[in-house]
Order: C-alpha cells, then structure tokens, then sequence
C-alpha cells in the first residue's frame, strides 16, 4: 500500500502528540515529535546553566552544539520510543514547565533548527511517518500529502494541560500554563526563523469542542483518502 507523510502542525497544547501517535499506531507508521527534540536540547542549555530568565550564552550553546546527541530509542521492543540525550533517557525530564518556560528561546536559534531539521528530515525519506510539530508542513516536508494544522482556544488548552501535569503530579498552577501556552505560541510565531504558520495547503481544524476519538476519526479519514489516491 502506498505510503504518506503526514505533517501535523499547530498551536502548544492543541493535542497535536496524541492524535498524531494514533494514527502511527493505527497506520503502522512511524511517530516523530519534534517537539521533544527541542525540548532535549534546551534541557541540555538549562543542565549546563547557558540559560536563565536572565542570560542567553548562544555562544556555548553554539560551541557544544556538534556534541549533541538526540535520538529516539525504545528500551525494550514493546515499548514506545522516548527520547535520548547524550545517550541518557530524558522523557520525563522535558515535560517539565522548567523547560516549557525556556524552550522557545532555544528553538528560535537557527543552528538549533538546522541541526534537528536534518535529523527529521532523514527520519522521513522512506515516507510512512506522522510528524508533528510548528514547521513540519512548512519547513520540513513541504511536499507532505496530508497536512493539518491544529488549533484551540488558549483557556481549553492550558485547562488540557494543566490537568495532565496535575495527574502527572506537577506543582503547577493554572494561571502559569496559561501564561506559558500564550507566551510560547508568540515566540513561535513571530521568530525569525521557522515561524508557526499554518501551510497554505493545511487543513485547519479547532479542536476546542471537538473530542480526541471525533478528531482522530476525521484525521483518519483524510489520511485514507490520500493513502487510496482518491484526492
Ligand atoms: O510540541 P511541544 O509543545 O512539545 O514543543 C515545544 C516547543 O518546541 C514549542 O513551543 C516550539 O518552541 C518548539 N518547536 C519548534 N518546532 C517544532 C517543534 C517544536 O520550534 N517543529
């Protein structure tokens, strides 16, 4: 059977992961966030102390950027994939709002960009991938066949999020995560370089009063009519 790619883009917190990895299990595809990506690398920028609320030292992140090494591994065969930095399993470690909060700052820098654009597009060049992020449909494969762009009112995203981390057993309040969603989704779309927007080609879908297994069903429905060559 023919295979596609699939770019989902969007807005933080509009559930761009969960439905994404859906339809890889669903397509027997592979998943690839490339949010987590970011998200290793300014953990690595926080770990080594090159960025605070009140200093940047591009400089050495620069330096140690060709040191760097992400990947995504599984630990056991049944498992799902999890990322890696420096060869240390750091899943967990970049969920935290510690590194929401810093995180756009490191995905603006282009050598940033530069460096984990190459490694997805390599992810990607036997097609059968569903790829989410904020340039996938943009930057990274422009040619994908099915590309969506998700959005959602701010107060019904940071509410997701806030009881996700809350489940999770964060020390979070709701008030920060609104703030955090509002200041990233700026930051990402008015940087320079990569900004979040939507491809022209991009079906847009607000998912504010759209429930995950609705949503799923009406991704999957494009993705097969693309998949059978009926569009
Ligand atoms: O998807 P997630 O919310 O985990 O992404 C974290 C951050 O990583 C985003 O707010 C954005 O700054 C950055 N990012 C990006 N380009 C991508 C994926 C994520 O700039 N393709």
């Amino acid at each position: 059977m023919k295979k596609i790619t699939i770019a989902i883009d969007g807005y933080s917190s509009t559930g761009k992961s969960t439905v994404a990895k859906q339809l890889a299990e669903y397509l027997g595809y592979i998943y690839v966030d490339t949010g987590a990506m970011y998200r290793a690398i300014t953990f690595y920028v926080l770990q080594n102390k090159f960025l605070s609320t009140t200093k940047f030292d591009k400089k050495a992140l620069l330096d140690a950027l060709p040191t760097i090494v992400i990947a995504f591994k599984k630990e056991n065969v049944n498992s799902k994939p999890e990322i890696f930095l420096n060869g240390t399993n750091v899943e967990v470690e970049i969920r935290t709002m510690y590194v929401s909060d810093f995180v756009s700052s490191v995905a603006a820098v282009p050598e940033v960009r530069k460096k984990l654009v190459a490694i997805q597009h390599q992810m990607g060049v036997e097609k059968g991938i569903v790829m989410d992020g904020r340039d996938i449909g943009t930057v990274v494969f422009p040619n994908a066949e099915l590309k969506i762009f998700m959005n959602a009112n701010a107060e019904v995203r940071a509410n997701r999020r806030y009881e996700e981390l809350l489940a999770k057993g964060d020390d979070v309040t709701y008030a920060a995560i609104l703030k955090n969603v509002q200041d990233r989704d700026l930051m990402d779309s008015t940087r320079e370089d990569s900004p979040l927007v939507k491809a022209k080609d991009a079906i847009e879908i607000d998912n504010s009063e759209i429930n995950q297994e609705d949503q799923f069903h009406i991704i999957l429905q494009l993705a097969k009519d693309r998949i059978a060559g009926r569009v």
